[in-house]
């Protein structure tokens, strides 16, 4: 069974299509989205359709959190704020109904699930460093777990030791003695420096993981956004991946 697992898609519909594609040529069986399917990006409305036709299970991402009106957006930083304002005016009822079944965490074949840290799933923390990476192994019993928020992909893995180290691969065959905290990258808006598409691929035939770059029309998701007239520095960010 080959299974997908994509993250921070954040109303980016041209990204999000163009993934539909690869899905597809990649034969890919069972779809799972991680959380943020709004926010930032021009087509939230159309975006939330998508995930929703295509996935088996759905997280909840902050963005969507606070486009549902269920917190506040003071933490936000500035960006953020104003594209969630804007979010929340653009959204049918259709797409509201879709992201409130939203859950916090999902699990299956030993795999935890969860948008932003195992360690408190509502409360959005972000797993930035390999101290963070650490602590998190002790709030997931399962083998694997699988996270987005940060928007950059990294494969960290816990050996029999006990010993934490970062994989500097793109591809892993995952051993059964080790466990595995996995960030599976930015649909969407990815921040590593490449401004592909990111998503994992899992194979449970071979025990593999692989992070999946796909090409998409930057420039046709910028002009909607400017269109709408979202912030410059957000349609900026895109083409760079930062
Ligand atoms: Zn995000």
């Amino acid at each position: 069974m080959r299974y997908g697992f994509f993250s921070d898609v954040h109303g980016n519909l041209e990204a999000m299509q163009a993934c539909v594609l690869d899905f597809k040529a990649e034969k890919i069986d069972k779809l799972f989205f991680l959380g943020d399917a709004v926010g930032y990006g021009p087509n939230p409305d159309e975006s939330v359709k998508l995930i929703g036709d295509i996935s088996v299970a759905m997280l909840m991402g902050n963005h969507d959190y606070a486009a549902l009106g269920l917190m506040e957006t003071e933490y936000f930083n500035q960006y953020a704020a104003e594209s969630v304002g804007w979010t929340k005016s653009s959204l049918s009822e259709k797409a509201i109904e879709i992201m409130s079944d939203f859950s916090l965490t999902h699990e299956l074949d030993n795999i935890l699930l969860v948008h932003s840290s195992p360690r408190e799933p509502e409360n959005w923390h972000y797993i930035l460093d390999m101290e963070d990476a650490e602590e998190n192994f002790n709030f997931f019993t399962q083998r694997i777990c699988l996270v987005g928020h940060t928007h950059r992909p990294y494969i960290v893995v816990k050996d029999e030791s006990g010993s934490v180290v970062l994989s500097k691969q793109t591809e892993e065959i995952l051993e059964d003695s080790k466990r595995y905290l996995i960030n599976i990258g930015s649909l969407g808006q990815p921040r590593d420096g490449d401004p592909r598409c990111c998503y994992l691929i899992y194979d449970s035939d071979d025990n593999s993981v692989r992070f999946k770059r796909v090409q998409y029309n930057i420039k046709d998701t910028q002009k909607v956004m400017a269109k709408v007239g979202l912030p410059e520095y957000l349609i900026d960010r895109l083409a760079v991946g930062r």
